[in-house]
């Protein structure tokens, strides 16, 4: 597709759906997605903004799962993790909140983190704790990065905090090698009698959705600018594997990242003719019954909205900054 035709949809001489891929531009994507409604089990709003948040409820998001990552820098000691996992479960949640969102997380030590093995073996002690939280849906992000040996040995043990607390497994594979990776990453699992239902395989690509949707696992698909996935990629795998056990989020972070990742790609399925009952397995019902299995999530409560209240507070302190008033309508060009 033409750069130039892409900044002017009017003049725009391609197929039907390009030209309603370039239109939305104009017209914005949220036409193709009204009355949608859709589940991200895997996104840090930690690093993102109250904007972000406003966004994803405009666009229909009701629910997401956080789950525990590094931070882009290393952990010098463990008040850093409990502080961290405290604020999934606390302040990260109460803030998804005010924006009418169901806010989940999964625990776990990151695949980079546990390449410190003294540190790692203290968060290993306190995760059970976290573990038992109420709205902890999984242990995760957890798995290989390098693929070191430290990372087999904090892997594995998580795989088995996993068994003893009934709790699904959210699996980062890497980036590299990732084919190797992903395979070393289910055998491991299956090797600790971990049923595949039980386990999220993510950042999955084409070529691995084969191997892991054969072995029964939940095959989960980053849509990342330029690196993981495109959506138009995501697209063509439905199109090839079906809806069943694929999930797709936007693992929005620190990094360039788009928090808008699945109602945008929900737009291109519908644009490219993918039905609406698919299109909802893989942007909500698919995520909700994978990490539903935790016991910890329950749909009517965010089905019909959250109510929103940006007066509420949480341990004394609220989202509005001094004398705020609460927003009530984001896209008034008048900032007061
Ligand atoms: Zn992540």
């Amino acid at each position: 597709m033409c750069q130039n035709n892409q900044q002017n949809p009017s003049h725009f001489q391609g197929s039907p759906e390009e030209q309603q891929v370039a239109n939305t531009v104009e017209i914005g994507f949220q036409t193709y997605t009204q009355g949608m409604k859709f589940f991200d089990p895997h996104v840090h709003m930690t690093s993102r903004t109250t904007d972000d948040y406003q966004a994803l409820a405009d666009a229909g998001v009701v629910a997401l799962i956080e789950p525990a990552f590094w931070l882009g820098q290393p952990r010098t000691g463990l008040s850093s993790f409990k502080d961290y996992f405290a604020s999934l479960v606390g302040w990260e949640r109460f803030r998804s909140s005010q924006f009418g969102i169901k806010h989940y997380c999964t625990i776990g030590l990151n695949s980079r983190e546990a390449n410190n093995e003294a540190l790692a073996e203290e968060v290993m002690e306190i995760l059970p704790l976290y573990l038992q939280k109420e709205g902890v849906v999984g242990v995760g992000e957890i798995g290989f990065d390098d693929q070191t040996a430290l990372e087999e040995k904090y892997y594995r043990a998580q795989l088995e905090l996993a068994k003893q607390f009934h709790l699904p497994v959210q699996v980062h594979t890497p980036h590299r090698d990732k084919k190797q990776g992903t395979e070393r990453s289910m055998a491991i699992a299956l090797e600790h009698g971990i049923d595949p239902k039980m386990v999220i395989i993510d950042h999955n690509n084409e070529e691995t959705v084969k191997s892991v949707l054969d072995k029964g696992f939940y095959a989960a698909f980053t849509i990342y600018p330029f690196t993981k996935m495109g959506n138009e990629r995501m697209v063509e795998i439905v199109k090839q594997y079906g809806p069943e056990r694929i999930m797709v989020n936007s693992a929005a972070d620190w990094g360039i990242s788009d928090p808008l990742a699945i109602p945008k790609t929900a737009a291109l399925m519908k644009i490219k003719g993918i039905s609406e009952k698919d299109i909802q397995l893989v942007t909500y019902q698919n995520a909700l019954d994978a990490f539903a299995q935790s016991g910890q999530i329950n749909e009517s409560d965010f089905i019909g909205g959250l109510g929103i209240d940006q007066t509420q507070k949480f341990n004394g302190n609220t989202i509005l900054r001094g004398g705020q008033q609460p927003r009530v309508n984001k896209d008034s060009l008048i900032i007061q």
